[in-house]
Parts: C-alpha cells; sequence; structure tokens
C-alpha cells in the first residue's frame, strides 16, 4: 500500500540540507510503471528516490530542484479500480548526450501515484501536498546584490509572446509548439501568442497596448524583434513604468546574441539552436529577472533610439547587414558574411571620442557632479540633447518624460573636456557592445553583464592586414580576440560615445538593424530595464 506523512522538523530554520520535509512512498507511473519508490523531499532541495518491494534495496536517485519548472497534482481519471491522484514532476538537468561533448538541458518527468486512503479527495489532497512543497523549493532563490535588485515573476503568471515568423531560418512558430508551450504548460505559464505580420508591428502593439494583463513580455524571434519592443515600450508616454515589465528573449532568430549572453552569465558552456532556446525557456519557466542596462542614441538628424545589445559602424555592421540575405543559414551567415566583407575590406573616416568607465565615477558630468561648470547649464539645469522625435514617434507630452541624457551635450557643441578623443580618424570598424556575445559564437566581450553600467567599446584602425583581420574574427569565438595583442584593435569600457563619420557612407547597425549613417552619441542607462536571466 502506497503512503505518504509529512517528515520531521518541516518548518525548523536551521534545518541542514539532509533533513527531510515530506517522506512518502508512492508508485512510479511514467516512465517505468509500476514500482514502488520511498521518496524523502529535503531541505537540500532534492527529490530522492529509493526503489522499495524489492531485496536488496533498489538503487536510489535524487532529482535537484534548481533543475525543476514545474509540479502538478491531478485526480485520477474515471473509471478507476482505486480513487488515486497522482503528481508529476518537470525537470530539465544538464545532461551529456552520445552525440555532443557538452552537457545540455534534458527533459525529464515523473509521474507517481498516490493512493493512501479510499476516498479521492484525501488521495488529491496528499498529492498537491507534495506538489505544492516541490514547487516551493524549486523557486530559485533571488540573488542579493548590492545596489541590484532581482525579481522573481508571479505564480501563476502570464506572459505575452511576441513571434517573428520570419526570423532565422522560419521556423520560429513550429519551435514555439514543439519546444515552449509544452515547456510553459509544465511550469504552468499561461501565455498569450502574437504572431507578427511585418516589421514594426510588435513594436507598435507595446507603444499602444494594455501591458497590465502580462507579468512579462517574451520574445520569440531574434535580437531584432526584441529591439523593436523595447523602443515601443520606450516611446509609451508611461515608459518609465512600462519599461518596467520584465522582458524574455527566446532564441529564434539568425542573430540570438542576448540569448547567447544570458546563456554564458548562467555560467551555461555554449549552446545552439534548440539547446540554447530550451535554456532560456527554462530560465523564463524559472521566473528570475535581473535589471539590464541599456543605452540611448541620438543621431544628428534627432533620432531617438533605445538599444541593448550594440551600435556598430564599418566592417561589423557590414558584415551584418551584407549577411542578411543568408539567414536561411541560421547563424552561419556571419561566417559566410565576414569572408565576403574581407574581400572588399574598406576604410571609414571619422572622429571617435568616449567616457571611460574609470573617468565617469569622480568626472563632471556623473549623476553626482550634474551642475558642474564642464557641463553646460540652463538655468541651473544641465542641458540635455532633447532631440525632435522622429517622424512616427509620439510626441512626450512634456519635456520632463524624455529619458534624460546627462553625460551628453548636444552635437554643435564639443565633447566635455575629460572625454578621450581618439587621435586616429581611420576605421575599419567601431563597435559597442554592451553584452558578451554578438552570436551563439561569438564572443566580443566576455566580461561584459547585464548591468556593469558599460558600453565595451572595441575600434579597429586602418592598416590591419586582411589576415590580421581574419585571426582577430576567428579568436572572437571564443573571445581570445584581445589576447593576440593585435596594435589595430583597441578595447576601452566607456559610459558614454560621440562618433562623428566624416562622410555618410558606410553602414550603422543598432542591436543588429540598420541605422543611415550619420553623427551618434550614446550613453548607458544603468538597469533601466529587466530581463529574464539565470542567477
Ligand atoms: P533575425 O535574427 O533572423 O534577423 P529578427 O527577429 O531579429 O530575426 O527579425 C528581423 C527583422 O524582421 C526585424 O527588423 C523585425 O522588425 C522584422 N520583422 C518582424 N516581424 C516580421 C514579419 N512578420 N515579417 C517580416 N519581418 C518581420
Ligand atoms: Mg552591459
Amino acid at each position: 500500500m502506497e503512503g505518504g506523512q509529512p517528515g520531521p522538523g518541516a518548518s525548523s530554520p536551521q534545518s541542514d540540507s539532509a533533513e527531510v520535509l515530506l517522506h512518502g512512498v508512492f508508485a512510479l507511473l511514467d516512465p517505468a510503471p509500476k514500482m514502488s519508490y520511498a521518496l524523502s523531499l529535503t531541505c537540500g532541495r532534492e527529490l530522492r528516490m529509493q526503489r522499495v518491494g524489492s531485496a536488496p534495496a533498489g538503487p536510489s536517485a535524487a532529482l535537484k530542484l534548481a533543475d525543476c519548472i514545474g509540479c502538478s497534482a491531478f485526480a485520477g481519471r474515471e473509471p478507476q479500480p482505486e480513487p488515486a491522484a497522482y503528481f508529476s514532476v518537470f525537470c530539465y538537468p544538464f545532461r551529456k548526450g552520445w552525440w555532443d561533448a557538452s552537457p545540455s538541458r534534458q527533459r525529464l518527468a515523473r509521474t507517481f501515484r498516490v493512493c493512501v486512503s479510499q476516498e479521492p479527495e484525501d488521495n488529491l489532497r496528499l498529492a498537491e501536498t507534495w506538489a505544492g512543497k516541490i514547487r516551493e523549493l524549486a523557486a530559485p532563490r533571488v540573488p542579493r546584490q548590492e545596489g541590484v535588485t532581482w525579481g522573481l515573476l508571479p505564480r501563476p503568471c502570464h506572459v505575452l509572446v511576441l513571434l517573428n515568423p520570419q526570423s532565422g531560418t522560419g521556423h520560429a512558430l513550429q519551435l514555439f509548439h514543439s519546444l515552449v508551450q509544452p515547456m510553459l504548460a509544465e511550469a504552468d505559464v499561461t501565455f498569450t501568442l502574437f504572431v507578427t505580420e511585418r516589421p514594426n508591428h510588435a513594436r507598435e502593439l507595446v507603444r499602444a497596448g494594455d501591458l497590465s494583463q502580462w507579468d512579462a513580455v517574451a520574445v520569440l524571434a531574434g535580437d531584432g524583434l526584441l529591439y523593436e519592443v523595447v523602443n515601443g515600450l520606450m516611446e509609451r508616454q508611461d515608459w518609465q513604468a512600462a519599461i518596467k515589465k520584465p522582458l524574455c528573449t527566446l532564441p529564434g532568430g539568425s542573430g540570438n546574441a542576448l540569448a547567447a549572453s544570458i546563456n554564458h552569465y548562467a555560467g551555461n558552456t555554449r549552446a545552439f539552436k534548440e539547446e540554447l532556446l530550451t535554456n532560456c525557456t527554462y530560465f523564463l519557466c524559472k521566473g528570475l529577472y535581473a535589471p539590464m542596462d541599456l543605452v540611448s542614441l541620438s543621431t544628428a538628424s534627432g533620432k531617438r533610439l533605445y538599444s541593448f545589445l550594440s551600435f556598430g559602424w564599418g566592417f561589423i555592421s557590414d558584415v551584418d547587414i551584407a549577411s542578411e540575405k543568408y539567414r536561411q543559414l541560421g547563424n552561419a551567415r556571419f561566417t559566410v558574411g565576414t569572408i565576403q566583407q574581407l574581400a572588399g575590406l574598406k576604410v571609414y573616416k571619422g572622429r571617435l571620442s568616449y567616457l571611460p568607465v574609470e573617468m565617469s565615477s569622480s568626472a563632471p558630468g556623473s549623476p553626482s557632479e550634474q551642475n558642474s561648470h564642464h557641463v553646460p547649464c540652463s538655468n541651473g539645469r544641465p542641458l540635455h540633447i532633447l532631440p525632435q522625435p522622429a517622424l512616427g514617434v509620439p510626441r512626450p507630452p512634456h519635456e520632463g518624460s524624455w529619458l534624460e541624457d546627462p553625460l551628453l551635450v548636444p552635437f554643435d557643441q564639443p565633447v566635455p573636456k575629460h572625454w578621450t578623443i581618439v587621435p586616429e580618424e581611420e576605421f575599419i570598424s567601431i563597435f559597442a557592445i554592451y553584452q558578451s556575445h554578438l552570436g551563439a559564437d561569438f564572443t566580443m566581450a566576455p566580461t561584459a553583464k547585464l548591468h556593469d553600467g558599460s558600453m565595451h567599446l572595441f575600434y579597429l584602425k586602418a592598416g590591419v592586414s586582411r589576415l590580421g583581420l581574419l585571426k582577430l574574427f576567428l579568436a572572437m569565438e571564443k573571445g581570445t580576440h584581445l589576447d593576440l595583442n593585435c596594435p589595430y584593435l583597441h578595447y576601452v569600457p566607456v559610459r558614454a560615445f560621440r562618433l562623428e563619420p566624416f562622410a555618410s557612407t558606410g553602414l550603422m547597425t543598432v542591436d543588429g538593424e540598420l541605422l543611415a549613417c550619420e553623427p551618434v552619441q550614446g550613453q548607458v542607462h544603468d538597469q533601466l530595464c529587466r530581463i529574464i536571466s539565470g542567477s
């Protein structure tokens, strides 16, 4: 007969990790029917399983509840010989496949049968007790970090999923149904699916829609659709509140840099395609979110953009845009694009200035010293760039509702004196990245974090040979490009920058999306938004 009862010391605060919170004997229904297991739920967040009824006692195994995304209890379906109830545990531990050297998260589900009483309600109550306790122990621990507020999605939670059916190799919708949706169901996350029909469709939706019904907004696409969402949120009149809606990236595009970065920050080994999508869906199911820096970009013609990933000009941007036509290749499109662009290497002329991170804490213009004499002031307030909104962007109701850029001065003024002006004016590429990865196998800024208050600025001066450039790009796969000590490559973490091209040639990109070439400046805004991530 199966049975279960609460273990001793269930609520003791000093309980050690081996202490048993619940103990019971239940039949395992799935995947090996009818074997009985003694289950112990421990303070150490493990579900220990020992086979019983066989002599000698069968081997014991343990499910780590840190890997668990959900647990549900349910009554047996009629007709039944016994009034049993059940609970199912859904875990995604890392496992090594025979085909793959590095471990990846793989589904492991166990269903147990509870039949301690002839009363169906008693069995269901006990199954629910187990499921509830397992869910409680599976909840991620919210990291404590000074100055950084992490959060947890409520349970149950409802998520808006925005999906670009054209992104990547065009399989995003299929991936949603085959991979994402089942995991969300296991985690008891309900969703509204919105499939975009055209560029800017998602942007328009989040700009005007009522977001209060969703606890988070997930994007199943490439970085481009998330870029739309971030900008749509920042175009709202209530942007201060809207931009705090937790966002989630579910990689389905050809450029999934943020997903690859979040996977890296969580300490996971590199993952691609479905494995990366599984890892990111797992993060969504766990519900932990962290603050993320955003960069505001302003152009001389008055465009105002918000960026979570990168700003670039020259070679890297050329590769990104020119390889668009190879999107059917998925991630490999960037390798093909790199080789193609190497053949026709171009030099870009312009002036680059920046505010190094190390200068910004004590420098004028930092939030604590905004009114210093180095920063132009008007009526006792620093002069901020308040560009005219670009066509199609709703005008803010009053001046104060813009996000201000205290580190920047208008384009018709020289950059503040404590900024660095790069003496060279001929470049192969200028690239500011604020995440670790530019692609799943492209580790450009290995030390970057979601909220490090930095743009990781790289500039590659003209004169580098094609072979030297190729070596740098190959080293970027593992993030060892700076170890090559290439004299043409410079790296500096910055808080703000200004780029003034001498001619409007070449492509600029913001988060992989095209921007016409013109003077641009930008600054980091610490922890402006929130993103689902690992701990
Ligand atoms: P990828 O990583 O493959 O480039 P993205 O999700 O980044 O995929 O999207 C690429 C571009 O497609 C973005 O500029 C986005 O605005 C646009 N887009 C979004 N929805 C659609 C759609 N339904 N049809 C065509 N383009 C779209
Ligand atoms: Mg960063």
